[in-house]
């Protein structure tokens, strides 16, 4: 039961410091919750409390905050996410990531909407988190370890058949930049560098277990909400799609629209996208879906490689970032290989996004003779070499496990590497979808798709990508539905089926809070701003929503697609507007 008979939450926070070893339980006000609705709104509010301005992201004044949404453990159709917010060491400003599998509902069972760690300990330690109690355990014997060692063994020590781990491994530990969280092997919370935030706070693994369960408020409108959507599931020509090649299907997709990111952001198309193609997995390696509970679509992949010298190897993906940013970015035309970086990856911790742009970026200095390596365009071996010393934060790897800025500047390449505030994009070029480059720009975490994933609008035929009017209007529309999915918090691939009636219907079955569409969008506005508050305050200006400079310079697929300053300062002007802030992108104090 919530706190003063709340529905859909405990109204409780947990806050952990690592420094002293100790805990406490704090009430979390009904307001804030029905102001913020939980998830990102709540993950976000506590990290503008709970985060002083000007700290160093990986010093024990940061904080780590995990947040289950009021959807998790409710049987809610794509609701096995959770969220993770802080300080991001990769951008030093509003830093967030979600991850699926199997985590989620435990997390929620421990009976907190959020948990806040706090300090730092001197040595390495895993935290056991249940309803009852936290445990500190000595982790030395773990520190070193790969994520899915660090996995098995820590809930081998708990013994707990039903608890779940989250685990940092060699990456977060020496504190790379983009290092992630990883759980049930191969799921992450991959952006922003959360990894090493935990790894700075020398925690090497969390389990979760208990038994709470927050009272939905309405059980009856839920279930027809759940039924309602199976059916319309049923047939649905996108769903099949994500059962049959999960994100894969984005490979021919991108190629055929000549936005597949290939040979470091200077071609719209990769020449073997056939080779790493949705239908070329499911040909010659063995695949099978891997859902996370309660979800239909089953996006997860687990693929054996079936032939080569990495036979036998075994993966949930590849994902199509991951495809994208090792075989297009840096022209890798093999499956088996991209299984392979995608594996050991996941072993470091490290997210395959970052690690593949800044690899194709070493090959692109390389070439232009910037860097002495052994490394070249294709060269997969090489590449796995590098993803080690990355992690291992030795040779090139020192400057490159600091991420794209400071890499760029000592290599002089400033001018043509590829990222937004630090964070490199997606595989979705912005000279072709101008409303991703307006996405990429205005993301309070650093180039992201996954906020509204405007891609699916562009690409649909729902708006022309190459025009810029009405784009802030309608992409808004999206960030505001898919911030209220991380409000509740649900998997962005339901986007299709989870329309405004059906997030009405859900935030009135979970918590009884009967919202109107412009309340929700009101909701969606405040936590929008909330991050951008949190950047403001941190020093950032106008001059940092943007895209990096090659966009504007450097025309793709033979001079036909580019964006223009002046098109992305139309889509600003106008997304800054319609949000409410000033020209500057400053919201009035009002909004949050
Ligand atoms: S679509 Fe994929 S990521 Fe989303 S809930 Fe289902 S399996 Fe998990």
């Amino acid at each position: 039961m919530g706190g003063y008979g709340m529905k859909g939450f405990f109204g409780k926070l947990l806050r952990i410091n690592l420094t002293t070893r100790s805990y406490i339980v704090e009430e979390i006000p009904e307001e804030i919750l029905k102001t913020y609705l939980g998830g990102k709104g709540l993950g976000s509010y506590l990290l503008l409390e709970n985060v002083r301005t000007g700290i160093d992201p990986l010093s024990e004044d940061n904080k780590l905050i995990f947040v289950a949404g009021p959807a998790t453990g409710t049987g809610m159709w794509g609701s096995s996410r959770y969220g993770v917010y802080s300080k991001s060491p990769q951008t030093g400003l509003y830093g967030e990531s979600y991850s699926g599998g199997k985590v989620a509902p435990l997390m929620r069972k421990t009976g907190y909407d959020a948990i806040i760690l706090e300090g730092a300990a001197d040595v390495p330690l895993s935290l056991e988190i249940s309803d009852c109690k936290v445990e500190f355990r000595n982790a030395n014997h773990l520190w070193g370890k790969d994520t899915f060692e660090t996995e098995d063994r820590v809930l081998e020590e708990v013994g707990v058949p039903e608890a779940q781990a989250i685990v940092i491994g060699p990456a977060g530990e020496n504190l790379v930049r983009f290092a992630c969280i990883e759980n049930n092997y191969w799921r992450s919370a991959g952006r922003t560098g959360m990894g090493a935030v935990m790894g700075s706070k020398k925690v090497k693994a969390i389990v979760f277990h208990g038994q709470a369960q927050a009272e939905v408020a309405d059980p009856e409108l839920l279930k027809d909400l759940i039924k309602s959507l199976t059916a319309k599931a049923k047939g649905n020509v996108g769903v099949k799609a994500y059962q049959t090649y999960g994100t894969t299907q984005m490979v021919k997709t991108m190629n055929c629209a000549e936005t597949f990111p290939t040979k470091y952001w200077s071609k719209g198309i990769y020449e073997n996208w056939k080779e790493l193609s949705g239908d070329t997995l499911l040909a010659e390696h063995e695949v099978k879906p891997n859902a996370c509970p309660t979800c239909f679509l089953a996006c997860g992949k687990l693929t054996t490689v079936s032939k080569g010298i990495y036979s036998g190897l075994k993966v949930e993906g590849p994902e199509y970032e991951t495809i994208y940013a090792f075989g297009g970015l840096c022209c890798i035309g093999d499956l088996a290989e991209i299984l392979h970086l995608n594996d050991l990856c996941d072993r470091l911790g490290m997210d395959t996004i970052t690690a593949g742009n800044l690899v194709a970026f070493t090959m692109e200095a390389v070439l232009r003779g910037k860097v002495e390596a052994n490394l070249s365009y294709g060269d997969a071996l090489g590449v796995a070499d590098l993803l080690v010393d990355i992690a291992k934060v030795r040779g090139l790897g020192v400057i490159l496990s600091q991420g794209i800025k400071p890499a760029a500047k000592v290599w002089d390449l400033e001018d043509i590497a590829i990222h937004v505030k630090g964070l490199e994009p997606s595989g979705y070029d912005p000279r072709v979808l101008k409303g991703m480059g307006l996405a990429y720009a205005t993301s309070t975490r650093g180039a992201c798709h996954l906020r509204a994933t405007f891609y699916k609008a562009e690409l649909s035929g729902m708006i022309d990508p190459a025009i810029t009017q009405g784009k802030a209007e309608m992409f808004i529309d999206f960030e505001n539905r898919l911030t209220l999915f991380n409000a509740q918090i649900l998997c962005v691939f339901y986007r299709d089926m989870i329309l405004w009636p059906e997030l009405r219907q859900l935030v009135k079955a979970l918590t009884g809070w009967d919202y109107t569409q412009p309340e929700l969008e009101e909701i969606a506005n405040r936590i929008v701003t909330l991050t951008k508050v949190f950047n403001l305050r941190e020093g950032a200006t106008r001059e940092q929503d943007t895209l990096p400079k090659r966009m504007f310079r450097e025309p793709l697929n033979e001079g036909r697609d580019v964006i223009t300053v002046e098109e992305l300062d139309f889509m600003l002007d106008e997304y800054y507007k319609l949000r409410g802030w000033d020209s500057q992108g400053r919201p009035p104090v009002i909004l949050y």
